[in-house]
């Protein structure tokens, strides 16, 4: 007999408490002992793991998100651990039973994401590596002279942007030029509206360009006058 036909299944966890006292599996009537797994069913009292049909998943302690959430979404068949905290008086969440080939390819999952990882910090590395270090430093330095109020973080991260447009690509007249307030103040300009407004979102939604331009000009303008300081307020953005 199917052990949950009276319940109508809920799209919630299947739940399995490790009790701390003496249990008995009400349906092969095995002495579990005490510290046992069993799954509650109703009416029906406690069942062993293998009566519940769960004692071919493998445990997964709590911990890792990413896999935990990887494991359950591979797993056909999953059950929540818990435990009750007499410290806490609640159930707590020890861990969780999944399949274990899908435990595998979870954990395939995250070494996979973790290799993606390693490989954009590598990718990040070798860009660094080939901006012009000492002309990125000048460029923020302009950044800064400009809007004194931008933070030194975002000045270096606008001039590594803006340079690494230029590099390999423009003599050093060109790179000078760049170093013009009015290229500076579009580069500067250029990270406010992606980074600060709603621009990107809006772009995403369709809007058209020129519009949402003008829709967050504002804005930019705002956190331009912020970066100048107040002494330059007056001057037209
Ligand atoms: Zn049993």
């Amino acid at each position: 007999m199917n052990p949950v036909n009276r319940q109508k299944r809920q799209p919630e966890d299947l739940k399995v408490f490790i009790t701390a006292r003496e249990s008995k599996c009400d349906e092969c009537q095995e002495d579990l002992g005490s510290k046992t797994w069993i799954m509650l069913a109703g009416q029906k009292g406690a069942r062993c793991l293998s009566c519940a049909d769960l004692d071919h998943l493998v445990f997964l302690p709590a911990g890792d998100a990413a896999l935990t959430r990887r494991a359950r979404a591979h797993s056909t068949l999953s059950a929540v651990v818990l435990k009750w905290s007499k410290a806490r008086k609640r159930y707590e969440r020890q861990g969780l039973l999944v399949e274990e080939a899908a435990l595998q390819q979870a954990e395939l999952d995250c070494l996979a994401d973790e290799e993606a990882r390693a490989q954009r910090r590598h990718r990040a590395a070798q860009h660094r590596a080939e901006l012009d270090v000492a002309y990125v430093q000048r460029f923020a330095e302009r950044i800064r002279q400009l809007y004194p109020k931008c933070p030194a973080q975002t000045a270096t991260s606008i001039a590594e942007h803006a340079c690494a447009r230029y590099s390999g690509r423009v003599g050093r007249s060109a790179a000078a030029k760049a170093l013009d307030e009015e290229a500076v103040r579009l580069a500067v300009v250029a990270h406010v509206r992606h980074i600060e407004t709603p621009y990107d979102r809006l772009l995403m939604d369709g809007w058209d360009r020129f519009d949402v331009r003008a829709s967050v000009e504002d804005a930019v303008r705002s956190v331009l006058a912020k970066w100048q300081g107040s002494q330059h307020l007056n001057q037209p953005g």
